[in-house]
C-alpha cells in the first residue's frame, strides 16, 4: 500500500487558444490537491465549465493567472460576479501581474458600486525570477518566468512529503505506546519491553512519494524555464501550432507540439499534456503526432479530462 489514495489531479476546463468555439473553451484548469482546489487561468466560460464538471465555486480560494491576455482572464469578472451573488464570504487570493488589480477592480466597481461581499487579496507575481508564492501543510507553489509577448509566469505545484501511517496490526502486536509513534513515523525503529528491535519497515506503510505538476502557458520555446519544471510528474505545456507554422509560433511567442515535447524531454518529466491549440487546426492530431515523435508519453487534452498526477508513471 503506497498511501497515494489522496487526490492530486487536474480537471481541464478549456483547451483553446484565443478563439472560443461551440465546444472549445480558452485556458482554464483546476488542480485538486488533498483538501484544496487551485484554479489556473480563467478564460471566458470558466464558470460554466466549472458547473459542468462539478467544481464548486466555494472550493476555489486561490486563482493563479499566468498573464493578462484576454483568453486567460475574460472569465474572471463573471466568476467573481457569481461568487458575489452566491454570498461568498471567504477571501479570494489572486496571483497575477499587478496590473490585474486595477483592471478587475474597475470592472467590479462598475457593476457593484456598493462592493462585493468578500475580500480579494492580491499577490503580484515576479516576472524576473522563480519565486515561492504559496505554502501550506500540503503543497508549495512556485511561479517562474516564461517567454511571451507580455510578462507571463508558469506555475509549479509541489506536494509536501507526508509521514507514513503505522500499520494498526503492528501497533497492536507490539503494544507500541502513543509517545513512540511519531518517532517511528519519522523513520525510527521500535524496541519492545523484552529488548527486541523491530525495524521501521515492518511497522510503517510504504512512504508516500510527493507528486508535482507544472503549468506552462503561454510561451515560446526557451531553455530559460526548463530547470523550473525539471522532473515534475506531470507537465502541461502549450502547443498552439504544428511545425508547419513554426515561424508563426516563434514570432507570436507561442510553441509547437515539438517545442513542448522538447521541453518535456530536456526537463526529464514523467508525462506531458498539451493544449492551447490554435483554432486554425480542425483537430490537433498533427500537433500531437509531432510531439509524440519527440516525447512519447504525451496526451492532447480535451475539455472535461481529469488527469491524475501519478508518481513514476
Ligand atoms: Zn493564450
Ligand atoms: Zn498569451
Amino acid at each position: 500500500m503506497s498511501g497515494q489514495a489522496s487526490p492530486f489531479q487536474l480537471t481541464i476546463l478549456g483547451t483553446s487558444s484565443a478563439l472560443p468555439t461551440s465546444n472549445r473553451y480558452p485556458t482554464a484548469q483546476v488542480l485538486q490537491v488533498p483538501g484544496r482546489f487551485f484554479l489556473i487561468d480563467c478564460g471566458e466560460g470558466t464558470q460554466t465549465q466549472m458547473r459542468k464538471y462539478g467544481i464548486g465555486f466555494s472550493k476555489i480560494n486561490h486563482i493563479f493567472i499566468s498573464h493578462l491576455h484576454g483568453d486567460h482572464i475574460f472569465g474572471l469578472i463573471g466568476l467573481i460576479s457569481t461568487m458575489s451573488l452566491l454570498g461568498r464570504k471567504n477571501d479570494l487570493h489572486l496571483y497575477s501581474h499587478s496590473e490585474l488589480q486595477k483592471y478587475l477592480t474597475d470592472q467590479i466597481q462598475f457593476h457593484y458600486s456598493e462592493g462585493i461581499p468578500f475580500k480579494i487579496t492580491w499577490h503580484p507575481l515576479n516576472f524576473k525570477k522563480e519565486q515561492k508564492i504559496y505554502e501550506d501543510s500540503k503543497v508549495t507553489i512556485y511561479s517562474f518566468p516564461l517567454v511571451h509577448r507580455i510578462p507571463t509566469c508558469g506555475f509549479r505545484f509541489d506536494e509536501k512529503p507526508v509521514l507514513p501511517n503505522l500499520i494498526p496490526e503492528k501497533i497492536e502486536e507490539y503494544q507500541i505506546p502513543i509517545r513512540e509513534r511519531q518517532r517511528i513515523k519519522e523513520g525510527g525503529d521500535f524496541t519492545t519491553s523484552e529488548g527486541k528491535l523491530i525495524p521501521h519497515a515492518e511497522l510503517a506503510l510504504k512512504k508516500h512519494e510527493p507528486r508535482s505538476f507544472a503549468f506552462c502557458s503561454d510561451t515560446r520555446y526557451d531553455e530559460l524555464y526548463i530547470d523550473s519544471v525539471r522532473n515534475v510528474d506531470l507537465l502541461y505545456h502549450e502547443a498552439t501550432f504544428a511545425s508547419d507554422n513554426s515561424d508563426l509560433a516563434h514570432s507570436t511567442f507561442h510553441s509547437t507540439g515539438k517545442d513542448a515535447a522538447t521541453v518535456a524531454q530536456k526537463a526529464g518529466v514523467s508525462q506531458l499534456i498539451i493544449g492551447h491549440f490554435s483554432a486554425r487546426y480542425k483537430d490537433h492530431h498533427t500537433i500531437l503526432k509531432e510531439a509524440q515523435a519527440v516525447f512519447q508519453d504525451t496526451i492532447a487534452i480535451a475539455e472535461g479530462d481529469v488527469i491524475k498526477v501519478e508518481k513514476n508513471k
